[in-house]
């Protein structure tokens, strides 16, 4: 099968996935359907929320219809013409303990009733587990990983690998390295349900990088049960190309309105915070009062609604190469989500790997979060490993970023030259910088340095982190001079004291003169 990307931005991919009835578009959802009960049927998912893609269970499908879908075709027997993907039943071993059919059978019967991406039967991990119950669960799943590929006889069905080992990232590591090494088409990342009931989104973080570090990055990466649109876009910058979700119907069951950034009570709600067409021609009151099944099918309704709109903004957030800022919009929806976005600097390495390097858009920053951006880490990186500053300078000259830019050819800029003439001739130019840090003067136009905007004033974190690079260019250039111009008002004297600690431990002459600001720049 041939995953082809055509947008990136962060690790997320918009994409094509070829399947037998169509070919689909990434990040994708896939609405959960239980074909027991269900608010909204199949059809109307398709025609009225423009869903391509459904899932729904193999196993109940095989526990209470039995041969009926295969006579029918899965199409048929759900009256829909989109793309069909099958669970397994791994979610009711989770739930139950055990399942009543093989994992030989619930691969026949996936392949006699025709799904066009099916998934084997594996063991969830769960959550309150111990290590060696959590490495059974790898082991199992990957002996019958190993075994399928002996019993599946359709070539026209892309089959999931899913990766296991819950918390444990030692053991999704080697789950996913075994995935690998075997044909799979798509992987899944399983049972991350309770980690996510449990808003540990943060945990969630580890799980996904863990996996996509072990995993080919040529295959589409499905998040079982990802469940809520403001941890959409946490997951899709992850590298999380397909999810489904059943909450929007389990949420309007249990009276919950579903916001990107968060969840409501119908009876709590005065007001409806969103155009959908359900909610535009309703008020709460009304909603309230409707029968019980008919308030279950508009709250379903409106919930799929918000993830589709979610989607939708993503993949435009992908295009625009805003997907940054959208995550951290988002994480502003709950503090645990604010934690999750904090810990992708344990893979700030990573994600810079794996990011496009040219965008169509410049950055916006805020504060420290945004510093393991990769445009950020990437401008840390070849300053350290393929920078080298002009042979003669022998002056360094530390210039503060100046309101506009590009910095060397702002007007602060010219007068301290101005004022410096002499002593700054042969000098070589470094601005320092939010968020970059050092800004090499001759590269201050270069894409991104000059096309980003900075909140002022800047936050303890990011001043430290510009004081910390400027020590780190000082001690790689070794200057005989430095000149430093400080800026109190922006910098306070982080800088200063960096600048003035790193010149004394490297027998390096520092002077610094305080940058004067003219009735122009106060403005
Ligand atoms: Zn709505």
């Amino acid at each position: 099968m041939s995953f082809e990307i055509k947008e990136k931005d962060l690790l997320a991919r918009i994409g094509k996935i070829k399947t037998k009835s169509a070919t689909i578009e990434t990040p994708l959802l896939f609405p959960v359907i239980n074909p027991v009960i269900q608010p909204i049927s199949p059809r109307k998912i398709n025609e009225d929320f423009g869903f391509e893609t459904l899932i729904t269970n193999a196993y109940i499908l095989k526990k209470r219809y039995q041969n009926q879908p295969a006579q029918q075709g899965l199409h048929g027997f759900l009256d829909y013409d989109g793309v069909v993907m099958t669970d397994s039943g791994a979610y009711q071993i989770l739930v139950y303990g055990d399942v009543d059919v093989s994992p030989k059978e619930i691969v026949e019967y996936q392949e006699a009733i025709g799904s066009d991406i099916a998934t084997i039967l594996d063991i969830p991990t769960g959550w309150h587990v111990t290590e060696q119950h959590a490495r059974k669960t790898v082991n199992e799943t990957l002996k019958r990983a190993r075994q399928f590929f002996k019993q599946k006889t359709r070539d026209d069905i892309l089959w999931v690998g899913p990766v296991q080992g819950g918390r444990y990232l030692n053991l999704v590591a080697h789950s996913a390295r075994q995935m690998s090494k075997l044909p799979f088409q798509i992987h899944a990342l399983g049972s991350p349900t309770e980690v996510m009931e449990r808003y540990r989104f943060d945990t969630l973080v580890d799980m996904i990088l863990t996996a996509k570090i072990n995993l080919p990055p040529d295959r589409p990466l499905h998040l079982f049960g990802a469940g809520h649109p403001f941890m959409f876009s946490l997951a899709v910058a992850l590298g999380c190309d397909l999810f489904d979700s059943a909450a929007y119907s389990i949420y309007a069951k249990e009276g919950r309105y579903m916001t990107e950034n968060g969840t409501h009570r119908l009876h709590e709600l005065d007001y409806f915070p969103c155009t959908c067409p359900r909610c535009s021609r309703a008020t709460p009151k009304q909603a309230r009062e409707l029968p019980n099944m008919e308030r279950e099918a508009f709250l379903a309704e409106h919930n799929l609604y918000v993830c589709a709109a979610e989607i939708r903004r993503i993949k435009q957030a992908i295009r625009d190469g805003r997907l940054w800022e959208h995550m951290e919009t988002r994480a502003h929806s709950h503090p645990a989500l604010y934690t999750a976005v904090k810990r992708l600097a344990k893979y700030r390495d990573f994600i810079e790997k794996h990011s496009p390097s040219t965008k169509p858009s410049g950055l916006f920053f805020y504060n420290s979060l945004s510093l393991n951006r990769p445009e950020i880490v990437r401008h840390q990186k070849l300053l350290a490993e393929r920078y080298t500053p002009p042979k003669q300078a022998r002056t360094l000259l530390l210039v503060p970023q100046t309101q506009t830019k590009p910095y060397s050819k702002s007007y602060e800029y010219k007068q301290i030259r101005k004022k410096l003439k002499q002593e700054t001739a042969e000098a070589h130019v470094c601005f320092y910088a939010a968020p970059f840090g050092i800004v090499p003067s001759e590269l201050d136009e270069v894409y991104p340095l000059s096309q980003h905007e900075t909140a002022m004033p800047l936050d303890k974190e990011t001043t430290e982190y510009v004081a910390e690079q400027t020590a780190d260019y000082i001690r790689r250039a070794k200057p005989k001079t430095v000149i430093l111009i400080h800026d109190p008002q922006n910098w306070n004297n982080t800088v200063l004291k960096a600048v003035k600690k790193t010149c004394k431990q490297n027998n390096i002459t520092c002077t610094t003169t305080k940058l004067e600001r003219t009735k122009q720049d106060k403005s």
